[in-house]
């Protein structure tokens, strides 16, 4: 079936894999950006999450790299770690059929591991700019050929103090690579950094109104501190929320609104920049796949994250900054859905609330707190909803499972497995070529591998008893 993206010039490969993700027209940010980056011009894009902007680089990177080189040709530089992973996901979904690997770096995981998988054939490098620039100063990451650079959420760098290291980066690329910087507001320091970094820019706005007023509702309440956490779970009974996500200003807050939230027998994750990097990824992943409904926030910790299901959100504090509230609410109204805001506010805070309301030329409804008998009278829904496991989310690679089948070999680095040694023993099985072939990532003591065009079973029962490296190994099928 044609798809609106075929009239880009892009490979078979990239279109099959967009057709996979259904994504049927290009997005307006992506109807801008794509031709240009494909041109090979610099883009200076204001343009929010939610808007597509991943794919608007993502697919044109994936098109434009050379597959044969082994060297990272495109370095994707993202504000947080979760916004890395994310990205990196984004990127490897669209070059799947064309084999592109994408590693990602970033602080509080080993290095080592990075290393190694900066050694293997690597197509385009996402990373925080601490890690990054650690891995450049290391020589662990080459970065002779790297001929694109994106900065995405500029303004979000700039807000964490990553200006500098940015900086630091583009003086360690080689020469001018085409640059593309994408940010949700223009501050003074991202205008000039433009100005210093960029040439002769592409300038692309894509209005932040799509994302927020339209398909949110706002409403409000003014709280004091005390009684937040009982609003809260009122606010939960009442509007019984099927996916939320609960935002504090403070790790300590987080950590209490969980506390106080599980306490009352209500099941809820958390999330914030103090909880160890593995911890992190695995509430995003569980948060993402609809394994408990409840997530407690921090901003740094949720920005950007494209969740689809979150049905509501709830400013348990007043953000600090006006973006962060645009940012907020942003994680629900996803992809054409309805979402709902509810923001609580102290009397100290009610003339915040107002700017709140200009600043996003939006009007939220004022509610009051509600009585302890209509409380009581939504009760019951509210624990049938506890009671029910929530809808089972299946992951985006999930897309690709009718034509590609991931196996796992369990033999790796450690045996001197090398990818050369997979490709040899399973083109040498009828039927199969190299072009079934895709992504084979090697680790220490395992090795994965893409089987494409649907022959992963064929491929599957002929490692069974065939040989690799000299030894039979033990093969078996990973689920995406
Ligand atoms: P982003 O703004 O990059 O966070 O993307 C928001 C969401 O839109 C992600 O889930 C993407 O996978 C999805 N998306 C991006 N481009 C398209 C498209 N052309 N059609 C449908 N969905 C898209």
């Amino acid at each position: 079936m044609p798809s609106s993206f075929d009239k880009y010039p892009l490979s078979k490969e990239i279109l099959s894999a967009l057709r996979q993700l259904d994504y049927r027209a290009p997005t307006p940010v992506q109807e801008k950006v794509i031709p240009e980056i494909l041109a090979g011009r610099d883009v200076l894009a204001k343009s929010q999450t939610g808007s597509g902007k991943t794919a608007s680089f993502g697919i044109p990177l994936c098109q434009l790299v050379q597959w044969d080189e082994n060297k990272p040709q495109a370095l994707v530089l993202a504000p947080t770690r979760e916004l890395a992973i994310q990205v990196k996901e984004d990127i490897f979904h669209i070059g799947r059929y064309k084999r592109i690997n994408v590693p990602v770096l970033f602080g509080r995981s080993p290095f080592y591991q990075q290393a190694h998988a900066l050694r293997q054939k690597t197509h385009i490098v996402v990373g925080t700019p601490g890690r990054v620039l650690d891995h450049m100063e290391r020589k662990t990451l080459d970065t002779s050929a790297i001929k694109y650079l994106v900065i995405d959420e500029a303004d979000e760098m700039l807000n964490m103090g990553f200006l500098e290291q940015v900086k630091a980066i583009i003086a360690h690329l080689p020469g001018h690579p085409v640059t593309l910087l994408f940010s949700a507001t223009m501050p003074k320091e991202i205008e000039r950094l433009a100005k210093t970094y960029l040439r002769n820019p592409v300038r692309v706005e894509i209005k932040a109104k799509t994302i927020t007023v339209d398909r949110i509702k706002q409403t409000c309440f003014c709280t004091e501190e005390a009684e937040k956490l009982r609003r809260l779970q009122e606010v939960l009974v009442l509007q019984n929320p099927d996916s939320c996500i609960v935002f504090c200003n403070t790790q300590e807050k987080v950590d209490t609104v969980h506390q106080g939230l599980t306490g009352s027998g209500i099941p809820c994750g958390k999330i914030h920049g103090g909880m160890e990097q593995d911890d992190r990824i695995a509430v995003m992943n569980q948060f993402r796949r609809g394994a408990f409904r409840y997530l407690v926030a921090t901003d740094v910790a949720a920005r950007g994250i494209d969740i689809d299901h979150v049905t509501h959100v709830v400013n348990y504090d007043m953000p600090r900054a006006k973006e962060h509230y645009v940012h907020r609410i942003g994680r629900t109204g996803r992809n054409g859905r309805k979402g709902t805001a509810v923001t609580f506010y102290t009397k100290a805070e009610t003339q915040d609330a107002w700017d709140l309301q200009e600043y996003t030329n939006s009007r939220w409804f004022y509610v009051l707190p509600p009585s302890r008998e209509l409380v009581e009278r939504y009760r019951s829904a509210f624990e049938k909803t506890l009671a029910r496991k929530p809808d089972f989310k299946p992951e985006k690679g999930a897309a690709f499972s009718d034509s590609i089948t991931k196996i796992h070999i369990n033999a790796g680095r450690k045996t001197k497995m090398r990818p050369v040694d997979v490709v040899g023993t399973i083109c040498s099985i009828r039927g199969i070529t190299s072009n079934d072939i895709g992504i084979i990532d090697v680790q220490n003591i395992s090795t994965f591998v893409d089987i494409l065009n649907s022959k992963g079973d064929i491929v599957l029962k002929a490692l069974q008893t065939r040989p690799i490296k000299g030894r039979p190994r033990r093969v078996s099928r990973v689920d995406l």
